[in-house]
C-alpha cells in the first residue's frame, strides 16, 4: 500500500507544472452551460496525446480505463464557468468577460493529471475507471445529459466520486474534507408564480385590481412555510429571488411575476414546498380578486453520499495524505444550501464527494466562489489528480 501512494502521489507531483499550466490555459478561456467547444477541444486533444481514447457523451466526454470484467468506479471533473466578468488580478486572467469563478478550470486540470496517471498505470487497475469531463454544472444541467447519454452504462458503473475545490473558507490550503454520514447537497428547483389582476390607472385604484397587492402577501406568506409547518431545524429554503411588476408610477400593472428557488435535503420536502408554494399562491391571489398560475422548472434533485463509500474514501484518503484530511466534525449529515448536479449520479449509484481547499481566508483569500475578485491557488492541483487516481485504484483492489 505504501509503495502505491509514494508512486501515485510522486507521478502526480511530477506533473505539478502541466497541471498547473492546463489550468491557466482553461482559466484564460472560461465556457458556459453546455457550450463547451473551446474547452473540450483542448481536453479531447491533450487526452489523445496520453494514449487515452475520448468518446463523446451528450455534451462531455469519457475515457474508460482498466480491463473489463471487474467493477467500474466513475470520477467527475466538471468544466463549465459562469457569466461573471473576472476582477481577480491574476497574470492568467480570463480573456473573453467569463470567469472560472467556481474553479472547475481546477477540476478539469486535476482529471486530465488523473487520465495520464492512470493510463500510464493501467495495468494496476483491477476493474475499470470511467472519467466523466462534464459540461454544465452551474446551470444543473450538464450531469444529467450525460446520464441520459448514458455515462452510467456499458460498462456500467458501481461507484462514483467527485472532488471540488474550495476558497475563501477558513480551510488550509492542501487539506481535503470529506463530508460525514450522507452529507451531499440540496436540491435546486425555481418556482414561477404569474399573478394576474387587472391594469389601470394608478389615482383609480377601485377600478383595478392590484397584482403587486397581492403579490406582496404572497411573498409575505411564503415565508410562513419555514416558520410554522415544517419541524423546527429542519433544512428548508425559499427564497423569492426576482419580484416584478409594473412600469410606472401612477399606472396599476396587468400582472406580475414571483420566481424562486427552493433548496432542501430531502424529495418529500420539495414536493411538500411546491404543494404549499401552488395552495398559497393561488388562494391568496384568489383573495385579492387575482389569478395565480404556479410552475416549477430547473429541477435537480438533492445529492445523497453513500456512508459506506464515505468511510471507504476517508481510510484511502488518510493513507494517502494522512494529516492533510481534515477530522470529521461530527456535524453529521448538515446541509448548506447550494446544489451539485452530480445528484442525478448518486440518484443511481453510491456516491461521495470530496473537497480540497485551495484558497484560506485566514491567509487573503477573502473572495468566495462565484465572486470576481475570487483566487484560487493552483500549487495543490497534483493532490487533487493523486485523490482521484488512488481512491480509484484503491477501491477497485477493495471492491472485486
Ligand atoms: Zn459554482
Ligand atoms: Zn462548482
Amino acid at each position: 500500500m505504501d509503495d502505491l501512494k509514494n508512486k501515485i502521489l510522486g507521478e502526480a507531483k511530477a506533473l505539478e507544472g502541466e497541471l498547473q499550466a492546463w489550468r491557466r490555459e482553461l482559466h484564460q478561456h472560461p465556457e458556459l452551460g453546455l457550450d463547451l467547444d473551446w474547452t473540450r477541444q483542448f481536453v479531447w486533444d491533450k487526452l489523445v496525446s496520453f494514449g487515452c481514447q475520448p468518446q463523446k457523451c451528450g455534451e462531455g466526454i469519457v475515457v474508460v480505463l482498466g480491463k473489463p470484467g471487474g467493477k467500474t468506479i466513475l470520477l467527475r471533473g466538471d468544466m463549465d464557468a459562469l457569466p461573471v466578468p473576472e476582477e481577480a488580478d491574476v497574470p492568467y486572467k480570463s480573456t473573453n468577460g467569463r470567469m472560472h469563478a467556481c474553479g472547475h478550470d481546477m477540476h478539469t486540470s486535476m482529471m486530465l493529471g488523473a487520465a495520464k496517471v492512470l493510463k500510464a498505470n493501467e495495468a494496476l487497475l483491477e476493474g475499470q475507471v470511467k472519467l466523466m469531463y462534464q459540461p454544465g454544472e452551474e446551470t444543473l444541467q450538464g450531469a444529467k445529459n450525460m446520464v441520459d447519454s448514458g455515462v452510467l452504462d456499458d460498462p456500467k458503473v458501481d461507484a462514483a466520486v467527485m472532488i471540488h475545490v474550495m476558497t475563501g473558507l477558513p480551510i488550509p490550503v492542501g487539506m481535503l474534507m470529506i463530508p460525514e454520514g450522507n452529507t451531499g447537497a440540496a436540491s435546486s428547483d425555481e418556482f414561477h408564480i404569474v399573478v394576474k389582476g387587472k391594469g389601470g390607472h394608478g389615482a383609480m385604484p377601485h377600478l383595478s385590481i392590484d397584482p403587486i397587492n397581492a403579490m406582496a402577501h404572497i411573498h409575505t406568506a411564503l415565508q410562513e412555510i419555514h416558520a410554522r409547518e415544517i419541524v423546527p431545524g429542519e433544512f428548508l429554503v425559499i427564497t423569492p429571488g426576482i419580484f416584478r411588476a409594473g412600469n410606472a408610477s401612477n399606472v396599476i400593472a396587468d400582472s406580475g411575476e414571483i420566481v424562486g428557488t427552493i433548496r432542501t435535503g430531502a424529495s418529500e420536502m420539495v414536493a411538500f414546498a411546491k404543494k404549499r408554494i401552488t395552495e398559497i399562491s393561488e388562494s391568496i391571489a384568489a383573495a385579492f380578486r387575482c389569478t395565480a398560475e404556479v410552475s416549477f422548472c430547473k429541477s435537480c434533485p438533492p445529492m445523497i453520499a453513500d456512508v459506506a463509500m464515505s468511510d471507504s474514501a476517508r481510510k484511502y484518503m488518510t493513507e494517502l495524505l494522512g494529516q492533510l484530511v481534515l477530522p470529521p466534525m461530527g456535524n453529521g449529515s448538515k446541509l448548506g444550501g447550494g446544489s451539485e448536479d452530480f445528484a442525478f449520479v448518486s440518484e443511481r449509484v453510491p456516491t461521495i464527494g470530496m473537497f480540497l481547499g485551495v484558497g484560506n481566508s485566514k491567509e487573503g483569500c477573502t473572495y468566495p466562489q462565484h465572486h470576481p475578485k475570487a483566487v484560487f491557488d493552483d500549487s495543490v492541483l497534483f493532490e487533487g489528480t493523486a485523490a482521484y487516481c488512488y481512491l480509484a485504484l484503491r477501491w477497485l483492489q477493495e471492491n472485486k
